[in-house]
């Protein structure tokens, strides 16, 4: 129950009915005792900046998440960034500190290695391929560089979006090996789809089937879609022998790094 004393965190985006974190922070704040909870705010674009500084004033608010389409524009609006934040141009957390100042982070790669690592993946020495290079795809690819992979592809549509990631990331990292090209799937120990592709049950694949029956039975095969858990790319995997990761095991193992951001959570909530 939200009560006079009751110490709160947002979530904001547009649309925002969609989102599963206030049932995931709000079941945790009560199993643990917690006089805190979680509120969801839809808001118009135009009124973001009223908003910014509204948080800033808000002694009984302790952070905001972030989500679509709100992470890159309010990147910008923020007293501090992360230097992964800084790095990727997106936030998917925010902080209120004590005085009213506004620290953001992205923990979007994070909560994917997290799921990962609980799969026994460690990314150092290994061998990733990223299907998308957009807010998400980029934030995995940052953290997979953080882990030390040996090699790490960048595939997308968009080839001078994903080219235009490689570069930067390779200026950020230059000890490791990256790039765009490949043409098979078999030395990958991970391949990640970052697109929406098979959202909604489209029955659509990131890759054409001939190019994913090269995939190793050994990698780990992730997807960030969220609805349906198990998109046909995952199935496909599943039945090719690999270990499967779905969208919904990366959004819950982001929580605790989201509330450890906000400082009402630990890490490993
Ligand atoms: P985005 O629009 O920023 O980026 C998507 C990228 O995918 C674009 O660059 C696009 O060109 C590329 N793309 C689309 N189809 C492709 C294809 N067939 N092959 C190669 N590239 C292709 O989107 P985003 O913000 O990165 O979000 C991507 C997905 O991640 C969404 O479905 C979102 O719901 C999901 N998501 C999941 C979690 C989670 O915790 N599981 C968290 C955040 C977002």
């Amino acid at each position: 129950m939200i009560r006079g004393s009751t110490q709160l965190v947002a979530i904001i985006g547009s649309p925002i009915a969609q989102v599963k974190s206030p049932e995931n922070f709000n079941a945790w704040f009560a199993e643990n005792g917690q006089d805190l909870a979680m509120i969801a705010v839809d808001m118009a674009e135009q009124n973001l900046a009223g908003f910014i500084q509204a948080l800033r004033g808000w002694n009984n608010l302790r952070g905001c998440v972030v989500t679509v389409p709100y992470k890159q524009v309010l990147a910008s609006q923020l007293d501090g960034l992360s230097k992964r934040a800084a790095a990727l141009g997106s936030v998917n957390v925010i902080r209120r500190e004590a005085d009213g100042r506004l620290l953001g982070d992205n923990v979007d790669g994070e909560g994917f290695l997290k799921a990962a690592r609980a799969h026994g993946f460690q990314p150092a020495e290994r061998r990733a391929l990223v299907i998308g290079s957009g807010g998400v795809g980029a934030a995995i690819a940052y953290s997979l560089c953080e882990g030390g992979v040996r090699q790490l592809v960048i595939a997308d549509l968009d080839q001078p979006r994903a080219q235009a990631l490689a570069e930067r990331l390779q200026a950020a990292f230059p000890q490791l090996e990256i790039g765009n090209r490949y043409a098979s799937l078999e030395a990958f120990d991970l391949v990640v789809n970052a697109t929406p592709v098979g959202m909604g049950g489209t029955g659509e694949t990131p890759l054409p089937g001939v190019l994913l029956e090269t995939l190793s039975p050994a990698a780990l095969v992730a997807d960030v879609v969220t609805s349906p858990v198990l998109t046909p790319f995952l199935e496909l995997a599943r039945n090719l022998g690999c270990r499967i990761q779905t969208g919904p095991e990366m959004a819950r193992a982001q929580m605790g790094n989201l509330g450890a951001h906000m400082g009402v959570m630990p890490l490993d909530a």
